[in-house]
């Protein structure tokens, strides 16, 4: 989730003149030509094309890039945060799919160079996100590509449609956001699409700690100059989106679960009063991780944990790999671990089986939210009966809240407070068609046969009905694609009386307040 929606707009307004006038060029500047031999049997000889300059979603159609598959990023940078300068070297390891004459990466800060293979490579920038590489040699099919960019900028002040997704604070930075996060940091392949390790290594005045994604390789090293260099490592596949750092004054937490998985969690200084709600909260992450592995199946990450990040950073909160980030509003009203059960089932909803295209969101946040009712009633504060009658209520038929399809929300409402409510709505109505059994078969089932990959909802859809043996199309199109209120005999409309508030409901409603808009 995250939570910058004008901005949204005008970024894809952006991007898509982009992909018309990128995808015209393509067209016309393909340079692969027809050869008759005089056998009259063509024989076609193509010539290396660019790669494409976007992954085709259909939210964000030049997010990502064509013709090649990265499989790591070795991101090592140097970051000062009282100028807020951040410089770098990201070595990236890939498999071209094609034959290219260039390709592209998705990144702003200023380039200095870019090699392909050793050999030095020309670079320009285009449109709002674009870093295209023109490669000394023609690259062809199948060749393994080590691509280094070199770059400095400073992150805050390089504003896409007046926007940044980099957070400046009083004594660092976050780069957290969701979708657009890593064209502030690395050059990448910036789609869910293209998932890949990664090493993070960064430089910062000796004081100031790093937290990021995985384990920590080895121990901070010293460096010239009163300098540290703090390391993270993520073994599994990661999403772009999903590596983040948080970069300032932190007290850190480090401890081992019962099954063995490495915590590390991480405090800013600057929560004061709200420090011990937050940690009442996220130190219960490997207990509630475990929970949470009984009904959504193995774990699927090396490491846990979570960042309270500063009171000047984040509002919302990111289900950032193996460690989410959350923003300070959480613990205004005391603990709150419906957020850390929301975030941290993302986990397998959203990082482990990522969306396909950004339009398949309810994917990611229909499941995580009825998380959320799931703990409730395992915590004894409602059950997920409770809170949907109660949540139902909550929605008058003729709100604006029932005109969003969670199926199909749209660009500029893809964290749609409809994506988190109704999306939950809909898993409790499919809860209730197939039944126990076959509901908690079917959540499993989806994390196993789509690990470390994409979705849709339609191979949900597929999946549901395979294991419940029913046609489950009705009930799709209504919860996820039709708008309006659908209409249900709640037990409490059928008890005829208003349904009662679950002693979760202020909690969740807080959480959903600062994650969805
Ligand atoms: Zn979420």
């Amino acid at each position: 989730m995250e939570g910058v929606h004008l901005v949204r707009r005008v970024l894809t307004a952006a991007t898509a003149a982009l992909t018309l006038t990128t995808a015209g060029t393509m067209l016309t500047g393909g340079p692969g030509q027809a050869a008759p031999t005089g056998w009259g049997r063509p024989t076609v000889t193509l010539a290396p094309q660019p790669g494409a300059p976007g992954l085709g979603d259909s939210y964000f159609p030049d997010y990502g890039n064509g013709g090649y598959d990265v499989s790591h990023y070795d991101v090592r940078l140097r970051y000062d945060p009282a100028t807020d300068r951040l410089t770098g070297t990201t070595t990236i390891l890939a498999t071209a799919t094609e034959d290219l004459s260039r390709f592209n990466l998705d990144f702003l800060l200023d380039v200095e160079s870019v090699r392909v293979n050793g050999w030095a490579a020309s670079s320009s920038t285009a449109g709002a996100h674009e870093l295209v590489v023109t490669p000394a040699r023609t690259v062809t099919r199948g060749q393994q590509l080590t691509i280094v960019v070199r770059y400095a900028g400073i992150p805050s002040e390089t504003l896409v449609g007046g926007y940044t997704g980099w957070t400046r604070t009083d004594d660092g930075a976050l780069a957290v956001n969701e979708p657009e996060s890593a064209w502030w940091w690395f050059p990448s392949n910036d789609h869910p699409l293209d998932k890949a390790t990664f090493d993070i290594s960064v430089s910062v005045p000796t004081g100031v700690e790093v937290i990021s994604n995985g384990v920590q390789p080895r121990p901070p090293l010293a460096e010239a100059g009163d300098r540290t260099r703090w390391s993270w490592r993520t073994t599994s596949p990661t999403a772009t989106y999903l590596a983040f750092m948080a970069i300032g004054q932190y007290d850190i937490v480090t401890d081992t679960t019962p099954s063995g998985q490495p915590v590390v969690n991480a405090y800013s200084t600057s929560l004061g009063a709200l420090g011990p709600a937050a940690r009442a909260s996220i130190e219960r992450t490997a207990e509630i991780v475990d929970w949470e592995s009984g009904i959504f199946g193995p774990y699927p990450f090396e490491a846990q944990g979570g960042v309270a990040g500063p009171v000047d950073g984040i509002s919302f909160a990111l289900e950032t790999q193996t460690r989410p980030v959350y923003g300070p509003g959480f613990w205004r009203r005391g603990a709150n671990t419906y957020v850390v059960a929301h975030e941290n089932a993302h986990q397998w909803f959203g990082d482990s089986v990522s969306v396909a295209d950004w339009r398949h969101i309810w994917l990611n946040e229909g499941f995580a939210s009825y998380a959320e009712w799931l703990w409730s009633e395992e915590q004894g504060e409602g059950t997920a009966q409770e809170v949907f009658d109660f949540t139902y209520a909550s929605y008058p038929a003729d709100s604006e809240f029932w005109q969003v399809l969670p199926g199909d929300p749209g660009a500029d409402r893809v964290f749609d407070n409809a994506v988190y409510d109704r999306g939950a709505m809909t898993l409790h109505q499919l809860r209730l068609a197939v039944g126990d059994d076959a509901f908690f078969e079917i959540l499993p089932a989806w994390t196993a046969e789509r690990r470390y990959g994409n979705g849709t909802v339609a191979q949900f859809q597929a999946l549901a009905e395979r294991i419940s043996g029913l046609d489950l199309d009705e009930l799709f199109t209504t919860w996820l694609f039709t708008a309006g209120r659908p209409d249900v005999a709640t037990a409490a409309r059928k008890a005829a009386a208003p349904p009662v508030e679950p002693e979760s409901w202020a909690k969740i409603q807080e959480a959903h307040g600062l994650l969805a808009h």
